[in-house]
């Protein structure tokens, strides 16, 4: 018997905890923060995880996000923390900047492999590299007792790496009793475009600006990517010292397997670098900061500020007043395009999947519309802390 308890996210985007326990052993997967201005359920205690239980218990990260790790410094002490290898360094990397009270947590996390089972007891945990705007995302198939649960974490199929996805499901994911499955967007807009039509359209906006600003996610790796190569030849791709950190993290460890990752050609802003800048023409990932302001000081009117970031950052209940005023005078371009599947992508994946005994629908605002998604597959709506049994 397995039982699976959502302790928080089942109609929320973010704050997500899940637990699954098995012949007296317990995993938890994701321990999130609720997202910046979004509300949500207030943060309990969960036993096993934020103090021992008596169980053999460990948390899997599924990526870096804050609504999947942000309560990392409420785990027991003790308690084995996994996560991705380069998810753990860039998340390190990140936290050294902005949330250095936890860096000492976040340092005890221990890297897994891909496709290689973790044990706790009876249960078994198997990592599936899977594409998300958070580098080195993973799904997890749990096993325990002869039972065989997906929890897909965040997930989409029109990264790059779109089309390789399902088959890596198909292969490694079969026999599925029950997908726990992330369902943001049915609730938001539908997304637009693919990652590759992203870069497309980035080339266009460079190839009719000299000067290109991009805000992006410092962590979105593959947003990075696409701007990167979208950038003409002999223009400079400009960034400051923490972004440059993070790409060198990923083009030490990935550039081998993919020329995508090779991070090679990014220059670390300093004001020596301006003539070359005027001169050459570049891409800059901006951040907030009196730096960065200067700058855009001096290229307004001659340059393009692309905003590559959710929509809901700079309005709605999630904005973010600090980084509205950054861009106050600025004319945004914006293009982007979201980390998370499509109504149609998540209904492919669970139809791919096909679990025995249907799919539990979590991280999204409108988890109901699944089961109109999904005709012939149980739907299960669950409540935050209520217990299912398989
Ligand atoms: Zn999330
Ligand atoms: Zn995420």
């Amino acid at each position: 018997m397995m039982q699976i308890t959502i302790h928080r996210g089942t109609r929320q985007i973010g704050g997500c905890v899940t637990e699954i326990a098995s012949g007296g052993d317990k995993v938890f997967l994701d321990f999130g923060a609720n997202l910046p201005g979004c509300g949500g359920a207030p943060a309990k205690p969960v036993p096993g995880l934020t103090a021992p239980d008596g169980t053999n218990s460990a948390l899997f990260l599924t990526h870096y996000h804050g609504d999947h790790v942000g309560r990392l410094g409420e785990v027991a002490p003790g308690l084995p923390v996994y996560m991705g290898a380069t998810a753990r360094e860039i998340y390190l990397c990140y936290l050294r900047r902005v949330q250095k009270e936890i860096v000492g947590h976040a340092g005890a996390i221990l890297p897994f492999t891909p496709l290689r089972p973790l044990r706790r007891g009876g249960i078994s945990v198997t990592p599936l590299a899977f594409d998300h705007s958070a580098f080195d995302s993973y799904m997890f198939l749990v096993e325990g007792e002869g039972k065989r649960v997906l929890y897909t974490g965040d997930f989409r199929l029109h990264g790059f790496r779109g089309s390789k996805t399902l088959p890596v499901l198909e292969r490694y994911a079969q026999n599925v009793d029950l997908v726990i499955c992330e369902t943001t967007n049915l609730a938001r807009d539908a997304i637009g475009m693919t990652e590759r039509d992203l870069q497309n359209e980035a080339n266009k906006i460079m190839r009719a600006h000299p000067y290109v600003f991009v805000l992006c996610s410092s962590t979105n790796i593959d947003r990075i990517g696409a701007f990167y190569h979208a950038n003409p030849c002999g223009r400079l791709f400009v960034c400051d010292e923490y972004q440059k950190d993070i790409l060198e993290i990923v083009r030490s460890r990935h550039a081998a397997k993919s020329r995508f990752y090779d991070f090679a050609q990014v220059f670390g802003y300093r004001p020596n670098l301006d003539s070359l800048m005027e001169e050459r023409g570049f891409c800059m990932l901006l951040r907030q900061g009196a730096g960065f302001a200067r700058l855009l000081d001096r290229y307004r009117g001659r340059d393009a500020v692309v905003n590559s970031m959710w929509s809901g950052y700079l309005k709605g209940e999630s904005r973010s007043a600090a980084l509205a005023n950054f861009l106050a005078k600025e004319q945004l371009i914006f293009l982007h395009t979201s980390g998370h599947a499509s109504a149609v992508d998540l209904a492919a994946l669970c139809r791919a999947v096909h679990p025995r005994r249907g799919v539990i629908p979590m991280h999204g605002e409108a988890p109901e519309r699944l089961a109109d998604l999904l005709p012939g597959e149980q739907v299960h709506l669950l409540s935050d802390g209520e217990v299912f049994t398989l």
